[in-house]
């Protein structure tokens, strides 16, 4: 069925509703009086049907809203149709809709917060983020229903405002009913505080990343944080006890550690200790990124033989394009003539396997990307973003 004989048949069906509505709420306040008629279908009832036939969607929603009652009958229909006008990106048609059933002095308290929620749903569709906020800020402060769903949808409002601040007071009301938002509240707290950062106030750096750790101890962001401030401040002891944290936290994220983790190490002149660390993620959590950091390490302290051994012992149990990438580097270092040129051939197909590849996963959504979000660019969640697993990712 084309689109519009379906958005057709969908506002008939809609108009259809409202009337039989209309008539079953008509009847209803008659029931006193016991009558063998029928009610005839009203004169409304045929213009609007020739008005929405004849595609005249404007002219049949005036005559509906000026003719038919709202009543509990009908009131859902006209949520319905306020949501499909929206949903078809017609939000003046859904605002009027809406603005016009707050109008009516006979719809309850409910419903009326009901329609106010749909209507800061519009205004935010329309892109009127500040009037959608406005309202969701009164809901939020009205006890009843809605106001857990009006708290989550302006916290939604908060995050595309970038409104850390206003984000975190929302949040925590909404921790308050005994909603799960601890995940989120140390995000928040981590903009703050990556904010703080950019404009060189530790201080108050620090104390965000406190209350990011406080709202949510396994929060591997604010430990990253940390270790970025405290490497800035010259604090190579701090950084690394930041670093080490992330494998209990979370032990996927270990990859992301590891720039910082040998920076830091090697500024304290401690990379033997480094080299236990490293061994210890690998028994934990064995990963194709702290391979390599270990190997370039046993290399470094005892030689290209060492190095390659840690490498190749590896591969053997856990093969990866990437650890087979770096095995083909080591002997291709060691190696002259034709077999040098021929290593070169395979690494060439090795490094193209792993440029087009992506190296993060939304586990969530199934977003895909190169860069490490901490907050899905798809489906907006929180810290559901982690490395690739598997022969192609770590
Ligand atoms: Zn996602």
């Amino acid at each position: 069925m084309p689109l519009e004989m379906a958005d057709l048949l969908v506002g008939t069906l809609l108009f259809i509703a409202l009337v039989i509505g209309w008539m079953l709420g008509k009847s209803e306040r008659k029931k006193p009086v016991v009558t063998d008629t029928v009610t005839p279908l009203g004169k409304e009832y045929f213009q609007g049907l020739n008005l929405l036939l004849n595609e005249k969607q404007d002219e049949a929603m005036e005559l509906l809203l000026k003719t038919l009652d709202v009543n509990r009958d009908t009131f859902d229909t006209y949520l319905v149709m306020g949501t499909l006008y929206r949903r078809r990106g017609e939000v003046d048609r859904s605002i009027r809709i809406h603005q016009d059933l707050l109008a009516r002095p006979n719809i309850s308290k409910l419903q009326q917060s009901t329609v106010r929620l749909e209507l800061a749903r519009d205004y935010l569709k329309a892109g009127l983020l500040d009037r959608s906020e406005r309202l969701l800020k009164e809901l939020a402060e009205e006890a009843g229903a809605n106001q857990v769903v009006a708290l989550e949808f302006l916290l939604s409002i908060n995050e595309l405002e970038n409104d850390w601040k206003a984000a975190v007071q929302t949040a925590e009301k909404l921790a308050a009913k005994g909603k799960q938002v601890a995940v989120n509240l140390a995000h928040y707290h981590c903009e703050q505080a990556q904010h703080c950062m950019q404009v060189g106030d530790l201080v108050e750096a620090r104390r965000e990343l406190k209350d990011a750790l406080h709202a949510d101890r396994n929060c591997v962001r604010a430990s990253l944080l940390q270790a970025e401030l405290e490497t800035q401040a010259g604090n190579e002891k701090e950084a690394i006890k930041a670093l080490r944290r992330v494998l209990e936290q979370d032990p996927d994220y270990i990859p992301e550690t590891l720039p910082l983790l040998r920076q830091n190490y090697e500024k304290a002149g401690q990379l033997v200790e480094l080299r236990k660390f490293l061994f210890t993620c690998l028994e934990q959590h064995p990963v194709i990124s702290v391979v390599i950091e270990l190997s370039t390490l046993v290399q470094q302290l005892e030689g290209d033989k060492a190095g390659a051994y840690v490498l190749s012992e590896y591969l053997k149990k856990r093969p990866t394009v990437r650890g087979l990438d770096r095995l083909i580097q080591y002997h291709m270092d060691n190696t002259d003539g034709p077999a040098r040129e021929n290593l070169g051939l395979l690494q060439a197909f090795t490094q193209r396997l792993i440029q087009d590849k992506p190296v993060y996963r939304c586990g969530k959504c199934g977003f895909n990307g190169k860069t490490l979000h901490w907050q899905c660019p798809t489906c907006k969640t929180w810290s559901s973003i982690k490395p690739i697993h598997g022969i192609e990712g770590e």
